[in-house]
């Protein structure tokens, strides 16, 4: 049954067209038709907030990656640096700049004070252990343990810290099953869909086997299942478990697994989300068949809706081994894709917000403000949680301030780590800036205003 659901390259035209009609950026009354007049993105005191230090690190960093050159070769740069001063003069350099304005810390008394600076804004933190894993990069039983043992600490201080009501957290099940496995199991279930209860089984410890795949492989998954499923138990009431979206490649089987989860723990609330890549072109119609195996399995839905961050990497694939590209043609067209999945889940969430929620995941304003427009019309609370939002920390904080001053539940997803543990996030995050279009020009223009509004007062000051 999964299988045609859970399959890559299933992609069928959804009878039900998409609804949205996306403005473009460059459709002027189409936008000002969209603005709820309280959400103006457009002022620069929202950076009010940040220390002069903390405005001209944000300035250099988005500088920094506003050259294709080095954001292309960030990977390369860094590890020469690396070798070339060492490990510490290497820490000791990217720690005050690339490393400060990404990331949260490196132990819990770090990560408390930036996370009480951020609660103070209105902002809640979103903790995300930054573990990035492909294929050919499989590590033994031992180190998927290990870190499950780290998203166990960060489910326990995700609840345990008061930094926010309603506390949320990000886990990779890369980072516990390998990509190895995943792609396998992808292949698998187009052929043979496995029911959820067999994986439902296996998670309560029964000794279950996996059809198509060897004792090996059987006793990896297995392992991957019990290992989500502590992680799941121990989340339950308390943190709510966002599992991220990697590769087309393997995000069947992620999926598979999440709802799994998702039928065994979100039986009276959202616990375990899942996550929709509108740059998919199958991106509707799988958010459409979640929505109904939800009601079938009768499971409560969580959803956070992207637009997803492996383009590049995903179009080389399908170019190189002859496949239809899986991602939408053009920008626009992913933004059509955003706004129709978002349209959806808000309709649904306006039937049923105590079983259905989103978390709109976008530094983009556009789509930020027609959420916002139609969680207006449909009558949807700004605070009740069901719809929320959600930005990366570092990025595009005038967005997320402005909505938080309004009254919307707003997350930063917050990685924390050693400098070496992050590198592989930080480099997809310099190659993500290159393709957050609009945001991060803004942004940039927002840090200069304020910068230049507080050198002026300095000046003033200096001369009375
Ligand atoms: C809280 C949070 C959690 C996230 N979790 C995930 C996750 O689990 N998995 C994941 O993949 N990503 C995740 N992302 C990243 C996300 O998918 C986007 O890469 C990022 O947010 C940029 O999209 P945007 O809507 O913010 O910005 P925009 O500037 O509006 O859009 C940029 C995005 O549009 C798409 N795009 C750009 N050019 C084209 C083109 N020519 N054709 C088609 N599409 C194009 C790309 O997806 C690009 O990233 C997350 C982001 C946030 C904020």
């Amino acid at each position: 049954m999964l299988c045609s659901r859970l399959s890559p390259s299933s992609f069928h035209l959804s009878p039900l067209r998409l609804l949205g009609t996306a403005a473009s950026r460059t459709v002027g009354f189409k936008q000002a038709e969209l603005h709820p007049p309280a959400l103006n993105f457009e002022d620069p005191s929202a950076f009010r907030v940040k220390s002069l230090g903390e405005l001209l690190r944000a300035l250099t960093v988005f500088r920094l990656c506003s050259f294709p050159v080095l954001v292309n070769n960030c990977g390369k740069l860094m590890s020469v640096a690396r070798s070339i001063l060492g490990g510490k003069a290497f820490s000791l350099m990217l720690r005050p700049t690339v490393y400060a304005q990404f990331v949260a810390g490196e132990n819990e008394s770090e990560i408390s004070r930036s996370m009480e600076k951020m609660s103070l804004l209105g902002l809640r933190p979103m903790l995300a252990v930054p573990i990035e894993e492909d294929l050919g990069e499989s590590v033994g039983e031992k180190r998927y343990n290990d870190n499950m043992e780290i998203m166990l600490e960060c489910v326990r201080m995700s609840h345990s810290n008061a930094w926010c009501e309603d506390p949320m957290m990000q886990l990779k099940i890369t980072a516990l099953l390998s990509p190895e496995l995943c792609v396998k199991l992808t292949a698998v279930i187009v052929q043979q869909p496995y029911d959820l209860d067999l994986l439902v089984r296996a998670m309560d410890g029964e000794d279950v086997t996996f059809p198509g795949l060897d004792q090996k492989e059987g006793a990896h998954l297995m392992c991957g299942l019990q290992r989500l499923d502590k992680i799941a138990k121990a989340s339950v009431n308390k943190v709510r478990v966002l599992v991220d979206a990697e590769y087309t490649y393997m995000n069947p089987a992620l999926s598979l697994v999440t709802m799994a989860m998702m039928k065994k723990y979100n039986t009276d609330g959202a616990w375990i989300w899942n996550t929709y890549q509108c740059y998919l072109k199958e991106s509707r119609s799988l958010l459409m068949e979640a929505l109904s195996l939800s009601k079938r399995e009768g499971f409560c839905l969580g959803v956070k809706l992207v637009r997803g961050a492996y383009m590049d990497k995903e179009r080389k694939l399908a170019e190189k081994e002859g496949r239809l590209d899986p991602i939408h043609q053009s920008w626009e067209d992913t933004n059509d894709s955003y706004n129709g999945c978002l349209d959806v889940m808000l309709r649904t969430i306006s039937q049923n917000p105590e079983r259905y929620r989103i978390i709109v995941a976008s530094h983009n304003e556009e789509s930020v403000r027609r959420a916002a427009r139609r969680m207006e019309e449909l009558h949807i609370d700004r605070d009740r949680g069901s719809v929320c939002f959600g930005q990366l920390l570092g990025m595009c904080d005038h967005v997320s301030l402005t909505l938080a001053k309004e009254g919307y539940a707003v997350y930063k997803s917050v990685p924390y780590g050693s400098v070496d543990d992050t590198i592989p996030y930080l480099v997809r995050r310099a190659q993500e800036n290159r393709t957050v279009l609009q945001g991060i020009r803004k942004e940039r223009d927002l840090l200069r205003r304020e910068f230049k509004h507080r050198m002026g007062l300095i000046v003033r000051g200096g001369s009375s």
